[in-house]
């Protein structure tokens, strides 16, 4: 049983995966690419239980679930949603909001639109995924929460936007895989975990000249380290000591306006992911939704109530949430 290939174009994608029937057929082919084999008895016959995403041993009658070990594991959600779903997060360059996807699949509740999309987002973490390496710019910025009376750009306390640190591979004179997280503060304790965690030991870090970027050889990195020039200088065509990060964090800030309207402090870091993702898998979206839908990966699908814990949507506004209302 071949692995259907994967549709280039919208009508394709929805004329290939019109039922139930089409999206089962595609679960059993990325479980069985060679073809069923019982777990139990060794089997290769097989009976479809159509409409129970399940396969029976022609042998031993043991039966085996399609969507164990993914996210579409005892989901009431019909299939034909979650791919959907799954397709526009993987191939519309700029996302798709809960509201967009609820008008798209016909939904009469945002919830459950709301839902589909961030269980979909947590397969977006892969943690056993390669760090970065080679040539590597790393910058922080501030998201969201525009705010007046602050005493300069590196007050914590009271801030209402959330602090990001980015990292940026250089492949040339592009960029390569990025990855973002936010952080509670500048300190060189909270930076070089990170550091650790996301990029080669050994690999060359370039960084403005701010004070909580010391530290770095120590920490077993080059450092390149150079005076950011200001703000006027860069407008008037000075060359920025990060120009990827900086292109990176400008791409972040217009998706998330553009796409979400703002979100929410409490849930940024899962968007951090969603946009990393997405750059990351810009060019293979065929791997990207099998990642997303679990296939071949053994992830768990999150419970609702995991989700819903970071339900305080409509607190530490960083503009209007995504909110489940
Ligand atoms: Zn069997």
């Amino acid at each position: 049983m071949p692995r259907p290939p994967f549709p280039k174009t919208l009508r394709q994608f929805q004329s290939d995966f019109a039922t139930e029937e089409a999206c089962e057929q595609y679960l059993a082919a990325c479980r069985w690419p060679e073809g069923f084999l019982c777990p139990r008895c060794g089997n290769l016959r097989s009976y479809e239980l159509v409409n129970q995403r399940r396969w029976q041993c022609a042998g031993c009658r043991h039966q085996v679930s399609l969507t164990a070990g993914t996210v579409l594991h005892r989901t009431k959600t019909p299939l034909t949603h979650w791919f959907w779903a799954a397709y526009l997060m993987t191939t519309d360059k700029r996302g798709v909001s809960a509201l967009l996807l609820q008008r798209q699949l016909g939904l009469s509740c945002y919830e459950t639109a709301w839902m589909l999309l961030h269980k979909l987002r947590r397969a977006m973490v892969n943690v056993a995924r390669e760090p970065l390496h080679g040539e590597v710019e790393v910058d922080e910025t501030w998201i969201g929460g525009e705010q007046a009376g602050l005493r300069g750009s590196r007050q914590l306390k009271g801030r209402r936007a959330a602090l990001v640190l980015v990292a940026v591979e250089r492949r040339g004179r592009g960029s390569g895989r990025i990855r973002m997280k936010v952080i509670p503060d500048f300190k060189g304790k909270t930076i070089i975990p990170f550091l650790h965690q996301n990029v080669s030991p050994g690999s060359t870090i370039y960084t403005d000249g701010l004070k909580s970027f010391e530290g770095l050889r120590e920490a077993g990195f080059k450092h390149i380290a150079r005076t950011q020039p200001l703000r006027s200088a860069l407008r008037k065509g000075a060359k920025s000591a990060v120009p990827l990060a900086d292109r990176a964090i400008g791409n972040l800030q217009q998706w998330l306006i553009g796409t979400y309207h703002g979100v929410s402090k409490a849930q940024l870091q899962v968007y951090l992911d969603e946009f990393v993702f997405r750059h990351n898998r810009r060019k293979t979206p065929a791997a990207a939704f099998q990642t997303l839908l679990g296939l071949g990966t053994g992830r768990e699908s999150t419970e609702y109530d995991q989700i819903r814990g970071a339900k305080d949507l409509n607190r530490n506004l960083l503009g209007f949430a995504e909110s489940t209302r």
